[in-house]
């Protein structure tokens, strides 16, 4: 009867210590998915490398979107003519055709080291990419540092009107920031697209990270976003522009140090768990559908 006790006792402790391992296994099944993000230490060491010829601010991004992973023949450069800096391109294969455009211009007028303006934006680009790499995702993500931004759109424009039908009808989404930093995260929301703007906030609230609307469009900016939603493609353009900082951009005041970094880390993390939300958020189309579904 002892023995037989001991028996029991034994087998129900495996079955406890199992079910107990099994709830901890199904829970973290069910966890969000998650991105994996970069130190701000690393972050700040990408913006503080800034340099201020556009042809050598290509480069640097696509250096580090190399070091981030990226390799021939999904990192290439798409020449945009003139004697221009072309377009850097780094594709992040997923599992289906569907597609996040992710963008931010390289690009700098003459005046002040265009660190806020682009720099901040541009340096996500690999920050981002290897926040998205460390787990097999739904969408290909698509990134992008485009070039000439500053001379009228030149380098989104000439992207999106030499798409495929084929490569236009897969974007999903495109996701473009454009002058981080200045202060906590604002979204143009009365030029995104809906159902990315609920996204966005759902995935601020849900991190506890700060998002305000500010609509640039009232102080008379535009963004490369803008050349996307010409083809009704969704966009959303994320930066952190107010009417008191807007007279910084373009200026001698557009240094390093007008960067608050506590800010330009929070924004870097909203949008890496953004990303992450939309690939899941933003449903590809099942094989029968012939639709295709916003999500
Ligand atoms: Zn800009």
């Amino acid at each position: 009867m002892q023995n037989d006790g001991k028996i029991l006792a034994s087998r129900l402790a495996k079955v406890v210590i199992a079910c107990i391992a099994c709830a901890i296994w199904c829970s973290a099944q069910s966890l969000p998915i998650r991105a994996r993000l970069q130190t701000r230490a690393a972050l700040e060491h990408h913006l503080k490398s800034f340099s201020t010829s556009n042809d050598e601010r290509e480069k640097l991004i696509r250096k580090w979107l190399a070091d981030a992973g990226c390799a021939e023949p999904n990192l290439y450069e798409q020449a945009i003519g003139g004697r221009l800096p072309p377009n850097v391109i780094c594709l992040l294969p997923g599992e289906t055709q569907e597609t996040i455009v992710v963008g931010a211009h390289t690009d700098k007028v003459n005046l002040g080291d265009g660190v806020v303006d682009n720099w901040t934006g541009a340096v996500l680009l690999p920050g981002l990419l290897y926040s998205l790499s460390a787990q097999p995702r739904r969408h290909t993500m698509i990134f992008i540092g485009f070039s000439a931004e500053e001379q009228g759109l030149l380098g989104s424009k000439y992207y999106v009107n030499h798409l495929t039908r084929d490569g236009r009808a897969h974007i999903d989404g495109m996701v473009n920031f454009d002058s981080l930093g200045l202060g906590p995260t604002k979204v143009w929301a009365s030029h995104a697209d809906k159902a990315l703007l609920d996204d966005l906030r759902a995935t601020a609230r849900s991190n506890h990270l700060p998002l305000a609307t500010e609509n640039v469009d009232s102080i008379g900016a535009s963004a490369d976003s803008e050349s996307f939603a010409r083809d009704h493609i969704p966009r959303i353009t994320l930066h952190s522009v107010t009417g008191e900082t807007w007279s910084m951009l373009h200026s001698p005041s557009d240094k390093l140090a007008a960067i608050r970094m506590s800010d330009y880390y929070d924004s870097y993390k909203l949008i890496a768990q953004y990303l992450a939300y939309l690939d899941d958020a933003l449903k590809a189309p099942t094989p029968a559908s012939s639709e295709k579904p916003r999500r």
